[in-house]
């Protein structure tokens, strides 16, 4: 009989829906696994970086440090000179000299100062990556299981599910109305039948002549809904 064509329809979109959801689940997996192994890769590009600042950081350090001792040189060799002044001007020139070297090296030991500092941030920086290196590679390696068994978890469950359907199938005495069904939901957000008590149509919320709305409580033909196509099922069949 109709009525129970589309009682079983009903069964089978509600199948359906559960379906799409676990799909939807299903087809949002490798995103988030890609996600883990991007986060785990831009962990190990931090260490890789931190390296290479603490690298460069040095470079900076040894170039300050001989700047220091040249000036460290100089000042003593202006030092020296300073004893033999012959003429005033020379004492003059020596003592610019003096103030100039010393200006220098007060800039470059607190240049020094400030690269020590990052470079010991970084450190710390780098041992704390490092530290958390091996727990990040165990938690993204757990994820990435728990994620795969999730997959297969719900593969099988929509298996069951596409099962169930088949098995309520096969009581269908038309089945051109399955693919009509079927046609529709795919056009219409996933909803090919909707179950109505008054003459409004569930899908898209138009009101129903009444001599349809009648009519399809009789149960003896499909009814579309003449704006949404969807298939008419009056609630009473569904309560049976
Ligand atoms: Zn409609």
């Amino acid at each position: 009989m109709l009525k129970d064509d589309l009682k079983y329809l009903y069964e089978i979109q509600k199948l359906d829906i559960e379906i799409d959801e676990l799909s939807t689940n299903l087809e949002s997996i490798p995103e988030r696994i890609r996600q883990l192994t991007l986060d785990l890769e831009k962990h190990k590009n931090s260490i890789e970086k931190e390296k290479e600042a603490i690298e460069h950081l040095k470079e900076s350090k040894s170039d300050v440090e001989k700047k220091l001792s040249n000036i460290k040189i100089a000042l003593e060799k202006n030092k020296k000179k300073e004893k033999v002044i012959k003429t005033g001007r020379e004492g003059e020139s020596l003592l610019k000299e003096k103030e100039n070297l010393m200006r220098d090296e007060e800039f470059y030991t607190n240049k020094l100062k400030e690269i020590n500092d990052k470079i010991e941030k970084s450190t710390m920086n780098l041992s704390n990556l490092e530290d958390s290196l091996e727990d990040v590679i165990n938690s993204t390696k757990e994820d990435i299981k728990l994620y795969n068994e999730k997959e297969q978890e719900l593969k099988n469950e929509i298996e069951e599910l596409e099962d169930k359907k088949k098995r309520i199938a096969v009581h269908i005495e038309d089945p051109a109305i399955v693919k009509k069904y079927e046609r529709i939901r795919e056009n219409r957000d996933g909803v090919g039948v909707v179950v109505i008590d008054k003459p409004i149509c569930g899908g898209c919320f138009v009101k129903l002549p009444q001599e349809i709305y009648n009519e399809l409580k009789r149960g003896e033909e499909i009814y579309y809904c003449e704006i949404c196509g969807r298939i008419l099922l009056w609630k009473g069949f569904i309560d049976e």
